[in-house]
């Protein structure tokens, strides 16, 4: 792979991953600590964020716990500030922390719709302008949102369907706006991936998670579930130095062009 040679990486690159406690989150901080990253692993549980932190250092890993909740201009100001000083300025960010809310347009709740915006747009723009600071004044970064394959269309997820189709645009617009810095911009669309998140969706439903998870797999055409590791790999792709010249994009990472 060519690396991007007009914009270079610090030498340690210190990542923040929100939602980093469990699932995918964890399985993000995983890889870029693979990939030689200080990872600062945030989320609204500091037990399970030191749970990923501690597993990270135990695999040799530059690593630190940061509880916040995203959606919390002051909290997400005060998390980034504390990674800045405790590990080094941020350069790469993924916005992954969210929840699910879901119902039937005509029973969700405004508090519902609310806590789904809150949670997956207004804390990505939170922590992205936030970090952003740190990437403009290195001259190199990279940020890269979940969004999903609900955000072209999906029954019950009226509020996270629009606020993963809104993260689409909020990618698109970072990247034109930072790119000049040797800042990229992406988002990860995953499918169906096998968390607490889908667990606790079968669950509402009233089903079984294998039954759950077989009526999914049936229509992958790749012909099996995802897994977190599945979703790390490609955040990891955006996050690398190589990646330079590939921003604003959305990679789906469904087992197949649309599950
Ligand atoms: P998950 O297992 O529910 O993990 C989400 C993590 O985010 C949890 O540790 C959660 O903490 C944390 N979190 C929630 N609200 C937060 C807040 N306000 N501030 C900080 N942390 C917060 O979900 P996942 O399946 O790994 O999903 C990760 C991302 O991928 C999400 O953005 C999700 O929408 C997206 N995604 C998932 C799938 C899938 O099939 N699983 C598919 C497409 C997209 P608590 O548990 O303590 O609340």
């Amino acid at each position: 792979m060519t690396a991007d040679t007009t914009y270079t990486p610090p030498e340690q690159v210190v990542a923040i991953v929100t939602g980093a406690g469990r699932g995918i989150g964890a399985a993000i901080a995983e890889r870029l600590g693979a990939d030689g990253l200080a990872v600062a692993c945030v989320d609204i549980d500091e037990a399970t964020a030191a749970e990923t932190a501690t597993r990270l250092e135990g695999q040799g890993v530059r690593s630190a716990a940061y509880a916040a909740d995203v959606s919390d201009e002051d909290a997400v100001q005060a998390v980034v500030d504390r990674v800045a000083a405790e590990l080094g300025p941020p350069t790469v960010l993924v916005n992954n922390a969210g929840v699910l809310r879901d119902n039937l347009l005509f029973k969700m709740s405004a508090g519902d719709w609310d806590t789904v915006m809150q949670v997956h747009l207004r804390g990505t723009f939170l922590m992205t302008r936030a970090t952003q600071r740190h990437m403009t004044e290195a001259r190199w970064g990279r940020v890269v949102n979940l969004s999903s394959t609900s955000a072209l269309g999906n029954r019950g997820q009226a509020n996270y369907a629009a606020a993963k189709a809104g993260l689409q645009g909020f990618t698109k617009t970072v990247a034109h706006e930072l790119g000049k810095f040797g800042v990229t911009c992406n988002a990860v669309a995953p499918g169906f991936i096998v968390t607490e998140m889908t667990r606790a969706t079968a669950e509402r439903v009233g089903q079984g998670f294998e039954e759950f998870s077989a009526a999914r797999v049936a229509g992958i055409p790749v012909n099996r579930a995802g897994q977190p590791e599945d979703v790390a790999e490609a955040v990891a792709y955006f996050c690398s130095p190589a990646a330079g010249f590939v921003s604003g994009q959305v990679l789906y990472v469904a087992g197949g062009p649309r599950t």
